[in-house]
């Protein structure tokens, strides 16, 4: 039988969660959904040092403003309970003794100042230290100590760390959904420490194979970073004896930088004016902040659209994916291999594709608050067709007011290079025609007045568009905004004939 499609996230609560966090979150809920497997989410958060308040929070807020459900994890609970590392803590320790009395770890009781030392003569010597075969036989480790002083120095609390034993001289094989067959000789790896006594905690390496494993976690996909980890994760397998459900791999492409070379990171956001984060971050720590998506006023469908795009491509020319078209058309197949350029401009670019699709219901929802703000109030069915009327020249929906705000206020003043080029000659008083003309209309819709305006128009031998752009001036105020029968239309008759008398009042004709 197929085994069950099982994916987790596992993000570390560091900090916020960039973007390629959520490209890495998305790309495992896609994977999920497509094999009707499930979505994990597990929060990573043994290394003390690096814990954040508020960034567990700021991960969770994030996928659910993204769409990204999770099945089982922090947040919803399930049959592998606790999912945040640090309430697993008890687990970790029995496995790293097992690596232990199998011969694949053992302890090691250098000090910092220890380490610091060797590091200082390593480079002294032009090298660099590394913690493997070459010393771990000559330092303060259970492999060199006698195995009476290793337990004496446990017992008066010494502090300790486990550290796997790096075979010397094998080729790792290992296999990657993206990359193909990788091979790595250990010789080049070092001995990472698996568990620390100092805070009775496990490190990465050890906390995640041990939960992947007991999560009967099918397939990691994770980001590029963690590809130098991958032999040490198959050894790690292969040291537990849980090689035949070992999971299958997938490391994604980096992000990189609008100019190409490089990680993409929030200093690259901030010197070209795009946010690098979901959403707005404020570090408890330093007060610093950065800006989000959602805060910027993207739409989520449009960001989890061109994240979807930054990595992989469906084959074909769609651009455009609702999240069900991803989970449908997503496969590891199509994720290249190599990094993939942000493009700021592309991210508005899809934002405003999405605008343009939205329903006249659906905007007035978003509109609505902003209209407010400014003091209207109008029925969504008011909001919801004005924004139709301008949505195709927005790329976000604080666009809106100024391309719209015309339908809800009358002008008070009247752009300055438009009233040089229409409010004059014969114009005023043509436009005192027109408003006899509006006002003997009793079928006031966008047609029949449209209708009967240019017959007019024609009738008396004007020119049309000096005729326009007049009546444009008053009704609008600039030379802005949409067909001028959707400006008549939409604010009626009525108020037509008083913009109109305003500005025959107030704005004297130009010579
Ligand atoms: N906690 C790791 C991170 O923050 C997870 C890496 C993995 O998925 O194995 O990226």
């Amino acid at each position: 039988m197929e085994r069950p499609v099982r994916v987790r996230f596992a993000p570390s609560p560091t900090g916020p969660l960039h973007i390629g966090g959520v490209r890495t979150a998305l790309y495992n809920y896609l994977f999920a959904r497509q094999h009707k497997g499930t979505m994990i989410l597990r929060i990573e958060d043994t290394d003390s040092q690096r814990f954040v308040p508020g960034a567990e929070e700021y991960i969770l807020e994030s996928l659910k403003w993204c769409g990204i459900q999770i099945d089982e994890g922090v947040g919803v609970g399930g049959p592998h309970a606790p999912y945040r590392q640090s309430e697993r803590r008890e687990i970790y320790l029995k496995y790293a003794l097992q690596l232990v009395e199998a011969g694949w770890a053992y302890y090691a009781f250098d000090t910092a100042e220890e380490l610091d030392r060797l590091r200082h003569e390593a480079e002294a010597r032009g090298e660099a230290f590394a913690y493997n075969y070459t010393v771990r036989e000559r330092l303060a480790t259970s492999l060199a100590l006698p195995a009476d002083e290793v337990r004496a120095r446990i017992d008066r609390g010494d502090q300790w760390v486990i550290r796997f034993k790096m075979p010397e001289n094998q080729l790792v094989e290992m296999d990657d959904l993206i990359r193909g067959h990788v091979e790595v000789n250990t010789s080049t790896l070092d001995d990472k420490v698996l568990y620390k006594s100092a805070d009775a905690l496990p490190t990465y390496h050890l906390a995640n194979i041990v939960d992947d494993h007991l999560m009967e976690v099918s397939h990691v996909i994770r980001g590029e970073e963690w590809l130098p980890s991958l032999p040490l994760h198959y050894l790690l397998y292969k040291a537990f004896g849980w090689e035949a459900s070992r999971p299958a791999f997938a490391h994604l492409p980096l992000l990189l930088k609008p100019t190409g070379g490089g990680k993409l990171s929030k200093r690259d956001g901030d010197k070209m004016g795009f946010p690098v984060f979901p959403l707005f971050w404020k570090s408890p720590k330093t007060g610093e902040t950065a800006r989000g998506y959602r805060e910027d006023g993207y739409f989520p469908e449009a960001f989890i659209n061109m994240l979807a795009l930054l990595g992989w491509n469906p084959g074909t020319e769609q651009e455009i994916f609702s999240m069900q078209e991803l989970i449908d058309s997503f496969s590891l197949e199509r994720v290249s291999k190599s990094g993939a350029r942000f493009q700021p401009d592309k991210a508005k670019w899809f934002n405003a594709q999405y605008m343009h699709h939205k329903t006249d219901a659906e905007l007035a929802v978003l509109y609505q608050p902003i209209l407010r703000e400014h003091g209207i109030e109008v029925s969504d069915e008011v909001a919801g067709r004005a924004a139709g009327i301008m949505k195709e020249r927005a790329t976000f929906i604080t666009d809106l007011w100024d391309l719209t705000s015309f339908f809800f206020v009358a002008p008070t003043h009247y752009e300055e290079k438009q009233t040089r080029k229409y409010w004059k000659g014969q114009n005023p008083a043509i436009l005192r025609e027109v408003r006899e003309v509006l006002a003997s209309i009793d079928d006031f819709s966008l047609e029949n007045t449209e209708r009967i305006v240019h017959a007019w128009i024609e009738e008396k031998g004007y020119a049309m568009g000096q005729v326009m752009n007049t009546l444009r001036l008053a009704l609008v105020g600039a030379g802005k905004g949409p067909g001028m029968y959707d400006v008549t239309s939409f604010i009626g008759k009525e108020e037509c004939l008083r913009r109109i008398d305003h500005i025959l009042e107030v704005l004297p004709p130009v010579e």
